[in-house]
């Protein structure tokens, strides 16, 4: 046999099989597959969730309820007794004081161990109970004389739930891994100077110290999740994930658009038979758009605007710049509602300039379908508008330049992505327009939507006043009957929005449907509507449209009317139990009322005890009308997971980042990400698979 000389350079830990590892057999390697880990440094990254302290004996008389601890004494008493159930309780005392063990799963060989006399080191949670402080099923083992020497030396790690591997396990094989990594086998792509500008150790220091940290470690900073070694890692994953949308970016923009060229002829006779003038605001973000749309290459522009604040005059003016050069532009909303309200407002402004528009919804008959696909094929109308109806099979494109994605926060990256490519034809991909009403602080944007460019429409139409924000009991439900009456008998018109119950279509249907016949016999001489999810389209539309044109006074309502829905005379609105729903939410329904120059008011009605948290959210709802500070509250209250909804669901699922949290990383994470994107592009593909592997990443390396 011929020996093998060592190499100089390890093998890289990202291209070692943890089959590799001594103690891994297929099974092992199988099991250890399904939870990700396929390479030993994948087994690094496994980072733990929480950490026991087995590095110190503590004496008895030094433990505190709740104390996780490692303790060693000799056995007084052992007994079986029945207290409701049959139980083993074992009395073991050092000479600091006494400590019961009680277990109720026990074995006969366990029993004849546990004698008067024996020495036990043990490890559980010491809880006050009945007879003092005691633990219950503590791990434990013989301890024939005190050895204060054998106890870990780090705290314990503890794994995510990993089916069947054993704990133990997992920690002889990072022990392994980690030597590896002693030998310089894993890749630091972090630049020097970074870490020391930021005060973070390196990448062994920190995957050292989170896997196995030193006696002493401060266990509630580990579980804070804020220590440098953590916040190190935090660094990098957020970088990947940077990296990641980023690369996705550069992916788009490598395909060819239609380059749009018009001298805005169609844009201004559109803009010109408004009756208002553009805010500047919207004369900016229009001007971006334009230059985007002048691109042989897609644009990928996120506008963001509070509710009111005119996305959708926007739209069609981008959407006529579009038609003007001669393409065809899709707008998509989330829901029906929405889409049937874009396109009358669509249809609206551009019959007049002789531009025909198409709806195309999931619930049209067969035979109005058949015909919007046939216009939309052929090229004969110019504007789609739509729910996610646009992009099933069978609906193709005669020459889509223009995609608009209407309150984005609904749409998945990956929907995004199916779209783009259903949209594309000769090669050449539609240009992206994605407005949002659910504005986000600027790092967060740039985290979250790195792969789009941002305009922010931060100003509101002129003439709009505050509304102004009320938060009420229930019991005081008459009152606001008569406050209904009141605006009802001025010429106004109200919301009453029925709650969420339990994300239940028939529930929420129910509550609705009980209020309205209340409130109808409350108030006889007002004409009232009810409109809920399970309504037909056309009953749907119909309600809508009659409490457009002021047929209807009062809509009762669920939270379907929760985005875009826009009647200016409408200048009351009741939201019951309010103290269950969001921030974002309360925003959006609130954002119906204030349309017109009309003061309006917002009645939020509340069920007494409710939690300090929901409270909170209505004194925000009292105190601002301002969608960005609600927003950044919200993130406060929140954190942006449940903020930004399922768009980003690969930002959600991260090991050690969490947005919220390590905010203050951001605006470093992103110039490292312009520095590794620009000077080290070789590291991005290796950084990319080790915190993001092949699942949920978009861009290809
Ligand atoms: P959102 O941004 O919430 O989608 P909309 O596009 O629905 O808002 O606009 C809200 C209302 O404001 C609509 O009635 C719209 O016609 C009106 N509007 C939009 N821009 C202006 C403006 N510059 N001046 C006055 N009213 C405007
Ligand atoms: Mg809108």
């Amino acid at each position: 046999m011929t020996s093998r000389p060592t190499p100089a350079v390890p093998v890289a830990l990202d291209r070692r099989p943890v089959s590799l590892l001594k103690g891994v057999g297929a099974a092992l390697a199988d099991k250890l597959q399904r939870l990700g880990v396929e390479s030993v440094q994948d087994l690094l990254f496994l980072l733990p969730t929480r950490y026991e302290d087995r590095t110190r004996v503590v004496p008895i008389g030094a433990l505190r309820h709740g104390d996780r601890a490692v303790v060693e004494g000799e056995i007084e008493l052992a007994e079986v007794v029945f207290r409701r159930r049959r139980q083993l309780l074992v009395r073991i005392r050092d000479g600091s004081g006494f400590l019961t063990l009680r277990f109720f799963y026990f074995t006969a060989v366990q029993q004849a161990q546990l004698q008067r006399g024996v020495r036990l080191r043990l490890y559980g949670e010491a809880r006050r109970g009945t007879l003092g402080l005691e633990i219950m099923h503590p791990e434990y083992r013989r301890a024939d004389a005190f050895d204060a020497q054998r106890v870990e030396d780090s705290l314990t790690p503890v794994y995510p739930t990993t089916e069947g591997v054993q704990q133990g396990r997992l920690r002889l094989l990072t022990a392994q891994a980690l030597d590896a990594v002693d030998e310089g086998a894993i890749s630091d792509y972090l630049p020097r100077a970074l870490l020391a500008d930021l005060e973070l150790p390196s990448l062994v220091d920190a995957l050292t110290y989170v896997h196995r940290p030193p006696p002493g470690a401060d266990v509630m900073l580990l579980a804070s999740g804020t220590h440098p070694a953590q916040r190190r890692l935090a660094f990098e994953e957020l970088l990947a994930h940077q990296l990641s949308l980023r690369m996705l970016r550069r992916e788009l923009k490598r395909d060819r658009a239609h380059p749009i060229v018009s001298d805005g002829r169609l844009v201004s006779a559109l803009l010109g038979a408004l009756p208002f003038a553009l805010t500047r605001a919207q004369e900016r973000v229009l001007g971006d758009i334009a230059t985007d749309l002048a691109c042989d290459s897609p644009m990928l522009r996120l506008v963001q605007g509070d509710v009111g604040s005119g996305k959708t005059v926007v739209a069609a003016a981008a959407a006529a710049r579009v038609i003007e050069s001669g393409y065809q532009v899709a707008l998509m909303a989330p829901t029906e509602l929405l889409a049937e309200q874009h396109w009358q407002n669509f249809d609206r402004w551009f019959r007049a300039l002789n531009v025909p528009v198409a709806l195309l919804t999931g619930k049209l008959a067969t035979r109005a379908r058949r015909s919007a696909t046939e216009a939309i094929a052929t090229g004969d109308v110019s504007i789609a508008v739509g729910t996610h109806a646009l992009f099933q099979e069978g609906v193709r494109f005669a020459r889509l330049a223009l995609l608009v994605i209407d309150e984005q926060h609904r749409f998945g990256v990956d929907q995004r992505m199916a779209l783009r490519a259903k949209g594309a034809h000769e090669g050449h991909y539609p240009h992206q327009l994605v407005m949002t009403a659910t504005p986000i602080p600027r790092t967060l944007a740039m985290t979250a939507y790195a792969d789009l460019d941002v305009s922010v429409i931060d100003e509101l139409p002129p003439g709009r006043t505050p509304v102004k924000t009320v938060a009420l009991t229930e019991s005081r439900r008459q009152e606001i009957v008569q406050r209904i009456s009141h605006a009802i008998a001025a010429g106004r018109q109200a919301y009453w929005v029925c709650p969420l119950i339990e994300e239940s279509e028939e529930l929420d249907y129910e509550a609705a449907e009980a209020t309205f016949v209340a409130l109808k016999g409350a108030l006889p001489t007002v004409r009232i509507g009810l409109l809920h999810g399970r309504l037909k389209p056309l009953e749907k539309e119909r309600t809508m449209a009659a409490f457009k044109r002021h047929e209807l006074d009062l809509l009762v309502a669920t939270t379907v009317i929760e985005v875009g829905v826009d009647v200016p005379n409408a200048t009351l609105m009741v939201i019951e139990n309010a103290e269950r729903m969001g921030l974002a939410q309360l925003h959006q329904l609130r954002g119906r009322v204030g349309r017109g120059a009309e003061e309006s008011t917002c009645v939020l009605l509340y069920k007494s005890g409710m939690s300090a948290l929901a409270r909170e959210r209505l004194n925000v709802m009292r105190e601002t009308n301002d969608g960005f500070r609600i927003a950044r509250r919200d993130l406060e209250l929140r954190g942006p997971g449940e903020l930004l909804g399922t768009r980003q669901t690969g930002l959600l699922t991260m090991r050690v980042a969490e947005l919220g949290r390590d905010a203050d990383l951001l605006p470093r994470v992103q110039e490292v990400a312009e520095v590794l994107l620009a000077e080290h592009p070789a590291t991005i593909a290796p950084l990319l698979r080790r915190w993001i592997g092949g699942r949920e990443r978009y861009g290809k390396v």
